[in-house]
Parts: C-alpha cells; sequence; structure tokens
C-alpha cells in the first residue's frame, strides 16, 4: 500500500485504474496528458491489451478483419505498470486496497473504476453450457463464434433483436448463413428506438432473407446426447432447428467486486455524480474513487430525475477524459460530464446513428427523407422538446439536430430542411412497455441504492 496523495490533487501518489479496456485505457492517457506523474497501476480481468468491441458484431464477424486487429491504438506513452488477466474481487474502501483473485491487495490514493458490462447469459444452465450456444462480448467471444460460423452450420439462431443481434443477423446472411431472429417486443430495436424505426427495421431484416419472430420468446435450448445444440423451442409452441445460437438480451453491470464496498454499485451499474465521483450506498461522493465507462450511472443535466448508464464508446472515452480530469484536480476545478449521448451502428448495410435520448421520447416523426427510401432522420420529442434524433443513412445531418437537443428546442422541431415532409406528423414513440434497451441507454430511477433492477433483455 503505498502512502496517502501528500499533495492533494496532482501529480504525485498512486492512481489505480480497474478495468483495462476503452475507458480505462484512455483515462489512464488523459491522466499522463493531465500532467500525473505519479504511478499508474492498470488492472484487467482478460489476458488481452485494451482491444476495440464495436468491429467484433461488425467487421469481425464478417471475417474482414481478424481479433488480433481489433487492438485500440495507443495514443500516448502512459508508463503505467499492467495486471492482465486478473480480476479484482474486491474493494476494501477505508483501508484503500484493492483486493485480487489471487490473494494479491492493491493500494492506491485514487482509483478509477471502469470494469464496463458482460453480455447476459442465458438463464437456464443446461441451455447455455451448450456447445453452439454463444455470447458476444469480448474477443475471445468473437473467436469462438466466427468459428462455428466457419464451420458452416444450417441455421443460426439469434436471440433478442437490439443492436448486437441485428448486426450479428446481418452479419450472418451476408456470410449466407440461414437466419432465425426472435424478439420479444413486436419489433427490432424497438426498446431503443421505439416503434417508428422498430417497424423498419423489421423491414431490414426480412428484406435481408431473416426469417424474424416478432412477440416470441425462446422457451427453452435443447441439445443431441453429445452436448451439442440442436433446437430451440419458442412461445409460440413452434420449434428451431439450428446448431449455431447468439444470445442477446442485453448487458449486466461488472459490479460483484464491489459488493462488500459501501459504494452504491448493483447490477444496474456504479452511481456517480456528474463529475464522475462514486457515490456510497447513502449517496455522497465516496472520495478519491471515481467511475467512468459503461459502468458508471450518472445524472445528466438535460436529462433530470433519472441515472444514466450508456453502452456507447463515446460515452466511455469522454468520461475517462472527465473522470481523469477531476481525479487530478481539486473540487472547485471538477468538470461536470455532460456530453450528448451518441451512439451508431452498422446493420443490413444500413448506418443508423443517434443523438440524444431516445428512450425518454413519448412522441417521434420523420423529420426528413422518408421510411420508404431507406434515408431519413426521425426526431424525438417528450413533452413538446426535442429529446433526441435517430438518422438512417444520414448522418451528416445530426450535428445540426445535435445543437438543437442541446438548446432544449421545441418539438416539433423548426427545420425548414429541402427534404422534409409536407405535414408534419408526430406519432406515439411506442416503447414496449417496461422496456429495457439492449447496447443503448439506460435510464433508471435517481436513487443510488433503491428501485427495481432493470432486466435489459432488448
Ligand atoms: C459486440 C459489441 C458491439 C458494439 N458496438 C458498438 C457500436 O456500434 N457503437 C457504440 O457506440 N458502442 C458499441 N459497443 C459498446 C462499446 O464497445 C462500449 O461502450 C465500450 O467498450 C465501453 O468501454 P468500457 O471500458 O467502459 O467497458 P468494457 O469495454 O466493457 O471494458 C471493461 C473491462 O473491465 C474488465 N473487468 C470486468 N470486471 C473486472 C474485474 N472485476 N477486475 C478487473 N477487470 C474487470 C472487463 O474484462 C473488460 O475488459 C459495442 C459493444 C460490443 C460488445
Amino acid at each position: 500500500m503505498t502512502a496517502a496523495d501528500a499533495t492533494g490533487r496532482g501529480g504525485a501518489g498512486r492512481i489505480v485504474v480497474v478495468g483495462a479496456s476503452l475507458a480505462g485505457l484512455r483515462a489512464a492517457e488523459a491522466l499522463r496528458d493531465e500532467g500525473f506523474t505519479g504511478e499508474l497501476i492498470l488492472i484487467g480481468e482478460e489476458p488481452h491489451e485494451p482491444y476495440d468491441r464495436p468491429p467484433l458484431s461488425k467487421a469481425v464477424l464478417s471475417g474482414w478483419l481478424t481479433t488480433d486487429h481489433t487492438t485500440l491504438p495507443r495514443v500516448r506513452d502512459i508508463g503505467a505498470r499492467w495486471l492482465l488477466g486478473t480480476a479484482a474481487t474486491g474493494l476494501d474502501v477505508p483501508g484503500r486496497q484493492v483486493v485480487l483473485a489471487d490473494g494479491r491487495r492493491v493500494g492506491y490514493d485514487r482509483l478509477l473504476i471502469a470494469t464496463g458490462t458482460r453480455a447476459r447469459p442465458w438463464p437456464e444452465r443446461a441451455g447455455g453450457e451448450l456447445d453452439g450456444v454463444h455470447l458476444l462480448r469480448t474477443r475471445d467471444d468473437a473467436d469462438r463464434l466466427r468459428a462455428a460460423l466457419t464451420a458452416g452450420p444450417s441455421r443460426v439462431l439469434v436471440i433478442g433483436a437490439g443492436f448486437t443481434g441485428g448486426e450479428v443477423a446481418s452479419g450472418c446472411r451476408e456470410l449466407g448463413h440461414e437466419v432465425t431472429v426472435t424478439q420479444r417486443s413486436r419489433a427490432p430495436l424497438a426498446s431503443a428506438l421505439g416503434g417508428v424505426i422498430g417497424r423498419a427495421a423489421a423491414g431490414w431484416h426480412r428484406d435481408a432473407g431473416v426469417d424474424l419472430r416478432l412477440n416470441t420468446t425462446v422457451d427453452a435450448l435443447e441439445g443431441d446426447a453429445h452436448g451439442r445444440l440442436r433446437r430451440a423451442r419458442l412461445s409460440d409452441g413452434t420449434t428451431v432447428d439450428a446448431e449455431v445460437a447468439l444470445v442477446a438480451t442485453g448487458a449486466l453491470a461488472n459490479t460483484e467486486w464491489l459488493a462488500d464496498s459501501g459504494l452504491a454499485a448493483d447490477p444496474r451499474g456504479v452511481a456517480c455524480d456528474g463529475a464522475c465521483r462514486a457515490l456510497a450506498a447513502d449517496g455522497t461522493p465516496a472520495g478519491d474513487i471515481f467511475v467512468a465507462g459503461d459502468i458508471a450511472r450518472w445524472p445528466h443535466p438535460l436529462y433530470p430525475g433519472q441515472l444514466l448508464r450508456l453502452d456507447h464508446w463515446d460515452n466511455a472515452i469522454a468520461q475517462a477524459r472527465t473522470a481523469a480530469h477531476n481525479m487530478t484536480r481539486p473540487a472547485h476545478d471538477h468538470r461536470v460530464h455532460r456530453p450528448l449521448p451518441a451512439f451508431w451502428s452498422n446493420q443490413f448495410g444500413i448506418n443508423l446513428k443517434s443523438v440524444g435520448l431516445p428512450t425518454v421520447a413519448d412522441q417521434v416523426m420523420v423529420t426528413q427523407g422518408s421510411l420508404d427510401q431507406r434515408r431519413f432522420v426521425a426526431a424525438y420529442g417528450l413533452q413538446g422538446r426535442l429529446v433526441a434524433a435517430v438518422a438512417v443513412d444520414s448522418p451528416r445531418v445530426l450535428d445540426g439536430y445535435a445543437a438543437l437537443i442541446e438548446a432544449k428546442a421545441p418539438f416539433p422541431p423548426v427545420l425548414n430542411a429541402s427534404d422534409g415532409p409536407a405535414h408534419l406528423a408526430p406519432v406515439d414513440a411506442a416503447f414496449p412497455r417496461h422496456h429495457t434497451p439492449d447496447s443503448a441507454a439506460v435510464a433508471a430511477p435517481p436513487s443510488p441504492i433503491s428501485g427495481p433492477v432493470p432486466a435489459t433483455h432488448p
């Protein structure tokens, strides 16, 4: 264990980062940029150097990229000690120590929690352990899925039509596989983007030849005598024969190691304030412990009354930088983390980009382009205010919408766009009741410790 940071903030002492992926690496780089010259230790459960996850369900799945080419580029030398292949299993806050799986204890003066999320496993153990049943979160997952696809399955079953499910279904069709997708709600992406884009996405799936089963869940995954997946029993009484299944039913925050820490941590994530400072269970800042990336739940000034958790690449980087700044500054010099949520996905030859927070909307309308042309922008409103916009194959216009959302512009927005519809026609946003987004924004109640734990099945 090290002595406490004698300088208060800034250059000295030891900073430990738990979670050596996108947020952890970018935070470490930003710490050096901010002038931190002390000791830096990165602890990561995976044996790999930090790598990029978005390609795993896109270029890697399609075979354009191998996982060893997903390593994240280093922006600068961080002069860190790396403890890879080593999980943190506990946190002793009064003693300022991280406990590792091998029993070692690593002292810190300041700590960054960046342990992200993992794919929600198949709920029934025997089905989940069948050979051929896959999850997709890590590069090892991607290698296994890719190998299974290369073996030439007669059909791939994708359980869940959120972003990951849609991208994998799309990639599998590109590879020529027969694909069945099951979706609990009445449209793909409906949990994250609502009914209008959901209905459009159903068209993209079907036009690509996907056997799309809506309002349908998988009751059981069944195998043969050798433990290999053979079929799935669906809630509508039918069966689907498949040798490969991807379970894409949302994410769980990696918070188990914080169970006895006294922090406001649960399966939804770790609650922090706008300055990325971790909160204790009583809602007060825990002191010298910060949070960034997919695991963080924090209050966004544009969307009050809730804590956001975003499974968004852009947010992981921005929050890592804010946390690094604040870790090296006294409280009066702290920045507030408040970038507009932004997300992208590529599936079925379509580029989809989102700004703002669609999930809070009560209305949606197409403001540019048309659904038929598969090139449009949908604007989302909440009680007469613009809160989000999603562009389908028209990413460049989104900056204008982002500025309007930041300015709390009215909904419907006044755009005067030459490709706008003759009549503005807002409709119900049509999010499934009790919707729980996959790889998107999860808005949760403001209390860091109470309230239901949202499931993330899309
Ligand atoms: C298949 C896929 C496709 C995606 N596509 C997109 C996309 O198109 N657009 C987009 O915006 N976002 C996308 N994302 C999301 C994006 O990758 C994440 O937002 C980003 O990876 C978050 O980074 P992070 O560092 O916060 O968390 P993670 O990347 O999850 O990293 C957390 C790290 O902490 C480690 N860890 C966990 N527990 C412990 C522990 N106890 N001790 C030590 N280490 C631990 C984990 O092993 C992991 O390496 C995608 C994600 C996936 C999985």
